[in-house]
């Protein structure tokens, strides 16, 4: 049972692999000019599932891995909007929903930046939002860690029910 609070925050991260050949989709975005994409049992959108975690987070739900196991065969290939909503319908459940969003890429190459409004506009769409009340950054490993994306993502749930 979630406490009555008016807000609470919820927290979220994910990496994958890269491997060239492979698809990279951020945010429900398809990167284009990626030499590199996920590996991933879905379709490795690391913005996604790291949004999804931090939903889930925020009301002490648990992670995606419980509710979508990447051992399970039905979830192969599996568009990450799915994984996001069916964390947003457990959010509403409760009484709750997102506020605003702020999420951080760390991402070698291709740059990012020309991507920004169009990641956060996929997001906020995917929530339900204004594309105003989602931030996003973009950083590099500064050749640390290649072929590497990691994602972490900070939401803030308020009370709908009073
Ligand atoms: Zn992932």
């Amino acid at each position: 049972m979630s406490s009555a609070v008016p807000y609470r925050v919820g927290f979220g991260e994910d990496a994958h692999r890269l491997e060239a050949g492979l698809p990279l989709v951020l945010g429900g975005v398809p990167v284009p000019g990626a030499e590199l994409g996920a590996v991933a049992h879905s379709d490795g959108d690391a913005v996604l599932h790291a949004v999804a975690d931090a939903l889930l987070s925020g009301l002490a739900l648990g992670d995606i891995g419980q509710y979508f196991p990447d051992t399970a065969a039905e979830w192969k290939g599996l568009d990450s909007r799915l994984i996001v909503q069916r964390a947003l319908e457990l959010v509403r459940g409760r009484g709750y929903a997102p506020v605003n969003v702020a999420l951080v890429v760390t991402l070698d190459r291709p740059k990012l930046g020309p991507l920004r409004a169009e990641i956060a506009a996929s997001v906020a769409q995917l929530l339900d939002l204004p594309g105003s009340e989602v931030g996003v950054s973009f950083k590099t490993s500064e050749g640390l860690a290649p072929a590497h994306v990691q994602t972490r993502v900070t939401v803030l749930l308020g009370r709908t029910e009073k």
